[in-house]
């Protein structure tokens, strides 16, 4: 049972969803991103660095059919993988005329990709790009799952972030993508200096009532020649504790809907110009003290998620 008691566990719903275990592969595309070309905003958000999300993967000028046939032959003998998921990650991925994204994505088509994953923004979403991709999903069977960056729910942070999209534009998008019924995975940063506990709380809330169906958890990285880490190195940001962001994952989880898969609690960052990352301390080891914390106070994901459908009916 392990960590399944706690969460809904990503690699235990794919098992359940797949038949078997499913290696995601990651793509890299030469593409940007609107909040860093001027399109929507200059610079980024505060905190992403030059090489967005995505630091472990094969260059972005390798065509993306060959990135995804070298890590798929790579896989496929070490740990005699049959079923993959293309992984577009890093920056936005569907930022490019329609004509292009096509071409793209027609390049994940191929046997033994049984779904393909898409990072992109909020403000990244229309129904003609989503028309294309359910094309996709019904004549070729394959999955479609979009993950979108939301970061917070509060909006008054994500102006401070400069994310350049409101929390308006979020929910469009979401509405927008279940539309096909594609899956939707949202990620947020449980220890934005500029939220608390209450962001925390709703942040679940609002994932559960819209059922998205994924969330990926982040804990604050701070990258060298960023905004953020220009504020970091002047004391003009506190970052909070390891024992404040262990204590954040608890209450997410226990106000999020038990449906919701949980990809991940915490991120990893690239050694290099990372500036701070997991209060020094290895993923994994945080990992298990937030188990730990969960088995020694018998909670779970969902334990307070008693809040939808009419929470003040519910005493007649
Ligand atoms: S939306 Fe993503 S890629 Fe764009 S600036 Fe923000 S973190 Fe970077």
């Amino acid at each position: 049972m392990g960590e399944n008691k706690f969460y809904r566990v990503y690699s235990t719903y794919l098992k359940e969803k797949y038949g078997e275990k499913v290696y995601k592969l990651p793509i890299n595309l030469p593409v940007t991103c609107p909040n860093r070309d001027g399109c929507v905003g200059y610079g980024g958000c505060i905190f992403c660095g030059e090489e967005g999300a995505g630091f472990e993967n094969i260059e972005n000028t390798v065509p993306v059919k060959e990135q995804i046939l070298k890590n798929m032959e790579y896989i496929k003998k070490r740990y005699k993988a049959k079923k993959f998921i293309a992984y577009f990650q890093n920056f936005t991925n569907t930022y490019m005329e329609l004509e292009e994204f096509k071409k793209v994505i027609k390049q994940a088509i191929m046997g033994d990709i049984v779904e393909i994953s898409i990072s992109t923004r909020p403000d990244c979403i229309s129904d003609e790009y989503l028309e294309f991709l359910d094309t996709v999903k019904k004549d070729h069977d394959i999955d479609i799952t979009i993950e979108l960056g939301l970061q917070t729910v509060n909006y008054h942070t994500l102006k401070k972030i400069n994310r350049g999209h409101t929390l308006s534009e979020f929910i469009d998008s979401v509405l927008r993508i279940k539309k096909y019924g594609f899956e939707i995975c949202v990620h947020l940063i449980l220890n934005l200096p500029w939220d608390n506990r209450i962001d925390v709380i709703e942040n679940a809330k609002l994932l559960s009532a819209l059922k998205v169906n994924h969330v990926k958890l982040h804990s604050l990285y701070i990258v060298e020649n960023t905004v953020l880490g220009k504020m970091y190195k002047e004391n003009k940001v506190k970052l909070n504790s390891k024992k404040d962001y262990i204590e954040s994952v608890i209450t997410f989880l226990e106000y999020l809907h038990p449906d919701i898969v949980v990809q991940r609690l915490l991120g990893r960052a690239p050694k290099e110009n990372t500036l701070f990352v997991n209060w020094n301390t290895s993923w994994w080891k945080i990992k298990d003290e937030i188990l730990a914390e969960m088995e020694q106070r018998e909670t779970y994901q969902g334990k307070k998620c008693n809040y939808l459908n009419g929470k003040a009916l519910k005493k007649f």
